[in-house]
């Protein structure tokens, strides 16, 4: 097939202008008109309602709800994994060409209905509008870029040819894939996994988080709407706990895509190595999990630009990234200073619904989200000292203030444990050794930034840092599709690297042909 043109990441839309910020609005108030509507399944190429409903709220105002879900049973949940493997070997012998512009169909959907997701993204998930925006945008390049791959991968480098033989080799699909996002990123991160598996020509069961499952149905709509076969794909929203171990445990499973916490990532790694009857392969297991993320500020380093990053970091989406920062460790000789120059970028960090653009920080995304983080706060208040925050926002959505403790030693669970909220740790280092030391005293891997104007320093960062996604004087969060391919060491994950030229070789398996010639 002809190659398509060069990948640039989409840009984003600058919400200073009065024209996009009026289209953001119209946005807002056509969702917000939306709201209520009930959604179904699809499970072997047709839509199913059971009469069990999850219900979506805002979190900015949870007596809102946003829509109404139907839920899978376990018998749709087998039935899905039985349909998308009875179909698996047509969708892939369908050719590499028709499924790259189904790919690419699915991105230009996307691009003219951004607003529209952006909106979404706002109300079900408590995004502010710069951070839907990047969720939306990330989702057209991930379709792209993984379009892109395939082309490539079903293009692959020539073999060295042994005399008297032609010698092939083809990446082929594997079969089912259960697709598992989370949803911190719900059209990103559901979209790039999905469509990545897709491509390949394996079919799908989708299990989307259940915060989350408009986007998801509204991101299946448009996989419609560009001419996925309607037996390609199931949407199996349900409780991963009530479905999650069936699907994963299906003989017919062959592979798990999962992203989100630890403790599911762990369990579904190991369910899924258990041999059961009629089980015919070592099932692949892609799960990226969490991160304890750190920024290191060093002695001789830009303090203000330090500052800024450990801001935008932390506090982005509320500190709800995996790649957050969680974790500063300050050199001892700038710590005063730099604890002088953090609390007011902090404390002056507004919290509101996250539909108004004039709030710097949203919701997080549940009461339950709201609970755990405030009990990590009373941990904290034993742990650290309070810098600022502490307390749960005023307004009835599940708003917390932006919180800074300091002089967290490493030992404390503050530093170690994930905590996915507006909560950051900041320790003491002796040197830019004891620096790394810290940072590297972590189960997780994920993402990690130094400040530093020392070249030693950062060549030794480069070396010793041990974290998937390294970042020299810049903020730890925001990756781009293409541009920094993505995924952690140790328990953050298997490395996946999304995003990156690697990513699809997940969802393939290479089959060598040599054929004696005459
Ligand atoms: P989560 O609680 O682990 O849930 C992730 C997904 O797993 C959801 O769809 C969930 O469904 C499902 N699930 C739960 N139990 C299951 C089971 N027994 N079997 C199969 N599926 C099951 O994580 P989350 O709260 O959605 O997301 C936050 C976490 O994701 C954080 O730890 C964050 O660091 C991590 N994350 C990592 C990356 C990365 O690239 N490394 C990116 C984003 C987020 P239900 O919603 O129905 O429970
Ligand atoms: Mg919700």
């Amino acid at each position: 097939m002809a190659p398509l043109p060069a990948f640039h990441n989409e840009a984003y839309a600058d919400f200073s202008l009065p024209e996009n910020r009026q289209a953001m609005e119209t946005a807002l108030a056509q969702v917000r008109a939306a709201f209520g509507r009930e959604y179904s399944l699809w499970i072997a190429g047709r839509a199913v309602a059971t009469g069990d409903w999850l219900r979506s709220v805002n979190p900015s105002h949870p007596s809102e709800i946003v829509g109404s879900h139907a839920k899978a049973t376990a018998a749709l949940a087998t039935e899905a994994i039985a349909d998308t493997a009875a179909f698996f070997p047509e969708w892939a012998r369908t050719p590499v060409a028709d499924r790259v512009a189904i790919i690419v169909k699915t991105a230009a959907i996307l691009r003219e209905r951004k607003n529209e997701f952006n909106a979404w993204l706002v109300l079900e998930a408590g995004k502010s509008w710069a951070e839907a925006e990047a969720d939306t945008a990330e989702a057209i390049d991930f379709c792209e870029y993984y379009a892109r791959q395939m082309v490539r991968w079903a293009n692959p480098e020539p073999l060295l040819q042994m005399p008297g033989e032609k010698n092939e080799l083809e990446y082929i699909p594997l079969g089912v894939g259960v697709v598992i996002p989370p949803w911190n990123f719900p059209l990103a991160i559901l979209a790039g996994m999905t469509v990545a598996a897709l491509v390949c020509g394996n079919t799908v069961v989708l299990k989307p988080s259940s915060e989350t499952p408009v986007i998801a149905a509204k991101f299946v709509e448009v996989l419609w709407e560009a001419g996925l076969p309607p037996r390609a794909l199931a949407l199996c929203v349900g409780s991963g706990s009530e479905i999650g171990d069936l699907l994963v445990v299906d003989p017919q499973t062959r592979f798990i895509s999962f992203t989100g916490s630890r403790e599911v990532g762990l369990h579904i790694n190991e369910l899924a190595a258990k041999p059961a009857k009629g089980l015919k392969w070592i099932r692949r297991v892609v799960a990226e999990m969490g991160g304890k993320d750190a920024i290191i500020v060093d002695a001789d380093c830009d303090l203000d630009a330090a500052v800024a990053g450990v801001v935008a970091s932390a506090f982005g989406f509320q500190g709800q990234k995996c790649s957050a920062c969680s974790r500063a460790i300050v050199h001892a000789d700038v710590y005063d200073e730099f604890l002088l120059r953090l609390e007011p970028k902090v404390a002056g960090l507004t919290v509101g619904d996250a539909a108004d653009p004039a709030f710097s920080m949203g919701p997080v995304i549940s009461a339950s989200a709201r609970q755990s983080i405030l009990a990590y706060i009373e941990i904290g208040r034993a742990e650290g000292g309070l810098l600022t925050g502490g307390n749960a926002a005023p307004g009835d959505g599940y708003f917390l203030a932006p919180t800074v403790f300091t002089g967290v030693p490493s030992t404390s669970r503050l530093f170690q444990e994930e905590i996915f909220g507006p909560v950051l740790a900041v320790t003491k280092a002796d040197d830019f050794d004891h620096a790394l030391a810290l940072a590297n005293d972590s189960d997780y891997g994920l993402t990690g930034a130094v400040y530093s104007n020392v070249p030693d320093h950062l060549e030794r960062a480069r070396r010793d840092f041990h974290v998937g996604n390294l970042y020299l004087n810049r903020k730890c969060t925001g990756a781009m599709v293409g541009v920094h391919p993505f995924g952690g060491f140790n328990l953050s994950g298997t490395d996946s690297k999304a995003g990156g030229p690697d990513y699809l070789l997940q969802f393939l398996q290479a089959k060598s042909i040599a054929t004696k010639l005459p």
